[in-house]
């Protein structure tokens, strides 16, 4: 099998996240399926670096300000290779050029357009957990792009559809999809199945569980998509179709 897992930034947001976050694929990797990791900037990174920006000029260049952007997630990927060698497993971190993550021009809202998938099949190959940017593309001009707030999920099912995964699972800080907020809503109960049209429903409404796109991409190309705890071990929300 091969599965995409995606960590929010909250799961990375620090040395102890980012090692129970490579624990827990390697136990998938032990099982002997291809693991392809798509990591957010750790914590509030980027709000950290967009405050940086602002420090330096109200207005700074589009171009300008996704070079400066893409590095948080490029911090967060060299830092899990890094955790998984650690643990005695081979692994490679790769960013949006090294991949080529084509995206379309609109420096901070570009639109993923095509992934090549033979560097990383290349990796995989080799038996390494390949763990790549999430949030981050390059466009024709070969500049760096990034796909607006949240946007890591996307790439997450992107890869899912260019590498034909079994599974995308999506690890946030909440063990899956709730009728509202648990953070704010103590009594929110959590549904072990939602569709993707209600699931765009919930967006709509403002529940900032995943990026819109993601919804959308994976409900075109039938991706199913887990959302679930990289904190606990409670089973998560499945997202597809039809819910039974
Ligand atoms: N790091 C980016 C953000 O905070 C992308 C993501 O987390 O998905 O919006
Ligand atoms: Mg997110």
């Amino acid at each position: 099998m091969l599965v995409v897992k995606k960590f929010g930034g909250s799961s990375v947001a620090d040395r102890e996240r980012i090692m129970n976050v490579a624990r827990r694929c390697i136990e998938d990797y032990e099982k002997g399926n291809d693991v392809v990791v798509v990591l957010s900037a750790m914590g509030k990174t980027t709000d950290g670096l967009l405050e940086k920006a602002r420090e330096i000029t109200e207005t700074p260049s589009k171009r300008e300000l996704d070079m400066l952007l893409v590095t948080g997630e490029q911090v967060s990927v060299a830092l899990m290779a890094m955790a998984f060698q650690s643990l005695g497993v081979q692994a490679v971190s790769l960013n949006a050029a090294q991949v080529a993550m084509r995206t379309t021009s609109a420096y901070g809202q570009a639109k993923l357009k095509r992934i090549d998938t033979e560097r990383i099949r290349n990796e995989l190959d080799a038996r390494k957990i390949v763990v790549i940017t999430g949030f981050q593309g390059i466009n024709k001009y070969d500049d760096m792009t990034t796909l607006g707030r949240g946007g890591s999920d996307t790439t997450a099912v992107a890869l899912a559809v260019a590498l034909h995964a079994d599974f995308c699972e999506i690890y946030t800080d909440v063990d899956g999809v709730y009728t509202a907020d648990p953070r704010i809503v103590p009594n929110a109960k959590k549904l072990s199945e939602v569709s993707y049209d209600e699931m765009l429903e919930f967006a709509s409404l403002g529940a900032k569980v995943l990026h819109n796109r993601s919804v959308e991409m994976a409900k075109r190309y039938g991706v199913k998509l887990v959302v679930l705890s990289s904190l606990t071990r409670a089973e998560g929300t499945i997202i597809k179709e039809k819910t039974s």
